[in-house]
């Protein structure tokens, strides 16, 4: 099958929660009942909770533990916490959340040591509260009016910090609802979302005003039996044309850089299919972002007890300890090795993919 091929939109794998969950609270909101109805559509089970408590999610064994929770989709209603944006960078200007959580199974998940409690995924009814927040922080932060790379981007919001919007979206409706938002906001404003799946066909003929910047985040192939769940390259690549020929700007996020056999090849062979699945994408606005694999003690402990047996190396003796601002510690390559692969894929990454602008290395 050709990277340009619709064909493999189409057999894009969608998730299917064993168990969906709804709050009273949630039920009270016009998002919440369509992505009940959703589900109902797709013959989910659901469960109209009582309350506004989830429960029934704790077990005593923690690996069946994650098992249900990450087989269970919860609707509930946003706290609100989370209408209190942070900034985020090097990404955005802001963090917005749509939803936390996510159904796929990576062995190094970005959520690890983040997420309180078992890994379900929560998707957020009150998106119109959610959406409508955002507007108090237009002008405000420090990302992309710092950078005169991004200054055209105005203010801008990430929408993948604590989920992978695009793995949901079947159920949820909540990044074509956000992309719509953004698409007829008369502001100078950008939102991000960033994804390991592949189902972008709703998202194709949206109004989006070139205003969502769609990434997706690859490794080369040998990297996909660290990512259970997750769409396979091939179709990942494949969604990455589709929205770029749709018009809107793109992204790479080459994450998480690990120095796997034959890397050098790997990752350059990476970036000639990526090149590849761009072919006839008029006005390709398309930037990277390179982020080499870390860890910090919290996250080892929780991605050990969720995936016991993964060969996923994360030797502390092997990297080099790094201080974050809040003073806890991290474990990153040690500093010869991260000198040569960025060397090595930014050139790579400028001989396959000039026109590439890069965000940032880290
Ligand atoms: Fe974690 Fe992202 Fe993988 Fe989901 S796709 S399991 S959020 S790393």
């Amino acid at each position: 099958m050709s990277l340009h091929d619709p064909a493999s939109l189409r057999t894009a794998r969608l998730w299917r929660p064993r168990r969906v969950v709804v709050t009273a609270a949630a039920r009270d909101h016009a998002h919440g009942r369509a992505i009940l109805a959703r589900a109902e559509a797709l013959g989910l089970p659901v469960e109209a909770l009582p309350g506004n408590r989830l429960t029934g999610l704790r077990h005593p064994d923690p690996r069946r533990a994650y098992i249900e929770a990450k087989s269970t989709l919860a609707v509930v209603v946003a706290p609100p916490a989370k209408l209190k944006l942070q900034p985020i960078p090097p990404s955005a200007d802001w963090r917005v959340d749509l939803a936390e959580g996510c159904p796929a199974h990576c062995q190094y998940c970005y959520l690890a040591g983040s997420l309180a409690g078992p890994p379900v995924t929560r998707v957020y009814a009150n998106l119109p509260e959610i959406l409508s927040n955002l507007a108090s922080y237009v002008g405000r932060g420090g990302v992309t009016s710092a950078s005169a790379e991004r200054a055209q981007e105005g203010t801008s919001f990430e929408a993948s910090c604590y989920t992978d919007p695009l793995g949901i979206e079947h159920l949820s409706g909540s990044l074509s609802a956000a992309i719509r938002h953004f698409g007829a906001w008369d502001a100078p404003v950008s939102l991000r979302a960033t994804t390991k799946f592949a189902a972008v066909e709703p998202l194709l003929g949206l109004d989006h005003g070139r205003r969502t910047r769609l990434r997706f985040s690859v490794n080369p192939v040998a990297a996909g039996r660290f990512e259970g769940g997750t769409a396979p390259l091939r179709e990942r690549l494949s969604a990455l044309g589709a929205v770029a020929r749709a018009g809107y700007p793109v992204g790479l996020t080459v994450a998480p850089i690990l120095p796997l056999p034959d890397w050098r090849a790997a990752y350059d062979d990476l970036f000639v299919q990526a090149a590849e699945a761009l072919a006839g994408a008029p006005d390709l606005d398309i930037t990277a972002e390179l982020i080499t694999h870390r860890f910090t003690p919290g996250s080892k402990t929780v991605l050990e007890g969720w995936y016991p047996g993964s060969d996923l190396p994360m030797r502390e003796d092997e990297r080099s300890r790094k201080f974050t601002k809040f003073g806890s510690v991290k474990y990153v390559f040690p500093p010869e090795l991260m000198r040569e692969m960025r060397g090595e894929l930014t050139r790579s990454l400028a001989e396959r993919l000039p026109m590439a602008r890069v965000l940032y290395w880290t």
